[in-house]
């Protein structure tokens, strides 16, 4: 089932104007190559500008972004997340709920291959659903704790003491903010700002392990979000980052062909010599540097089709949305009306349904 390909493993290439990160003795001398897999949850991909994240922005100029990245859907944490980690699609990895779920995910994740090829994984997640994606003996080091702020430094100082192979790093605050105070807020602005910091310190600690020169860096997200609600399939909602850096990779490259979440795994694991293979042997994400594919196959255009025009399944949103109240131990279901308020989008979306319409 699972096999790695030693002979696509690279020393790591002359390292492009980097910001953050140098290359170093012990990099040369070491010349694995190793990825860093982060998780901004709830970050549209308008976001990332020089003014709101200029750790990202930087990162971005001096590597690849996509031009365009979308979501699977249900645009929600934990379905986007099973996609970011196995290189499937929804349809196939199945995992249709975001809650606490019990057990782990069917499906071989990013970690589960890494791990069982004798690779060193270090797991850290800002919330406790992320936990059904990573099996306890795939990782060395594997911290949930939502104070981003503690996981940063959780994460540091693994990331120096314990030769990770592939780090996986999730950002819960951009989402959090977004259901309190409202996506593109000044509150969710500054916790976009926050959050970049804190990426930026990850950043150094590779550098100061001496690893950053041989670490691949990708970025991406679950979702973005509008009102105070990421649950309809909207552009802005669906939209995520997509960023590449590190070695091999040019400055100021452009992913002209659209991403998609699912191109996370096969990426990581290409970096890392890594095989994932599912019941049907291949993986729905492309790997590196097919990212890099400047055409648009016919494929490309009916998956573009379904995820730009698909309707949200309202078959899910009930399901879910049930499933959330029950488990809160919430009897009374409140009307649509009161939800469309509760989202912010009565002040966004005039005349919609909780819009009350005034001269
Ligand atoms: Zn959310």
């Amino acid at each position: 089932m699972i096999a790695r390909r030693s002979n696509i493993r690279r020393i790591a290439a002359a390292l492009p104007a980097v910001l953050l990160i140098s290359s170093t003795a012990a990099s040369a001398s070491n010349p694995r190559s190793r990825v860093m897999l982060v998780s901004f949850d709830g970050l549209r991909a308008d976001v990332v500008t020089d003014e709101r994240m200029p750790v990202l922005a930087n990162l971005a100029r001096n590597g690849a972004i996509a031009v365009e990245c979308l979501n699977e859907c249900p645009p929600v944490t934990l379905v986007n997340h099973a996609s970011m980690v196995t290189g499937l699609r929804v349809v196939r990895h199945g995992v249709l709920l975001n809650t606490d779920l019990p057990g782990f995910i069917a499906w071989p994740t990013i970690f589960d291959v890494a791990a069982a090829n004798g690779l060193r994984v270090g797991f850290f997640a800002g919330k406790s659903k992320l936990g059904y994606l990573c099996r306890p003996e795939s990782a060395v080091v594997r911290t949930i704790l939502g104070d981003s702020q503690e996981l940063a430094a959780a994460a540091e100082a693994a990331i120096e003491s314990q030769d990770l192979d592939l780090v996986f790093f999730h950002f819960p605050e951009p989402d959090v903010t977004g259901h309190r105070d409202g996506w593109m807020s000044p509150q969710y602005l500054d916790a976009a700002s926050r959050m970049d910091a804190l990426f930026g310190c990850l950043v150094e600690a590779l550098a100061r392990a001496g690893v950053g020169g041989q670490t691949l860096i990708i970025v991406t997200a679950d979702h973005g979000g509008l009102g105070r609600s990421h649950a309809f399939d909207i552009p802005v909602v669906r939209r995520i980052p997509f960023i590449l850096h590190g070695p091999g990779i040019a400055p100021g490259q452009r992913l002209e062909r659209r991403r998609s979440v699912v191109d996370a795994a096969a990426v990581a694991a290409d970096r890392l010599g890594l095989v994932m293979e599912d019941i049907d042997g291949t993986l729905d994400g492309l790997p590196f540097p097919a990212v890099f594919a400047p055409c648009f196959p016919p494929g490309d255009v009916v998956s573009w089709l379904f995820a730009s025009c698909g309707a949200m399944p309202i078959g899910w949103l009930a399901a879910d949305s049930t499933l959330i109240i029950a488990m809160r131990g919430r009897t009374r279901i409140r009307p649509w009306r009161s939800l469309w308020r509760r989202a912010g989008l009565d002040r966004l979306a005039p005349g919609m349904p909780g819009k009350d319409v005034r001269p």
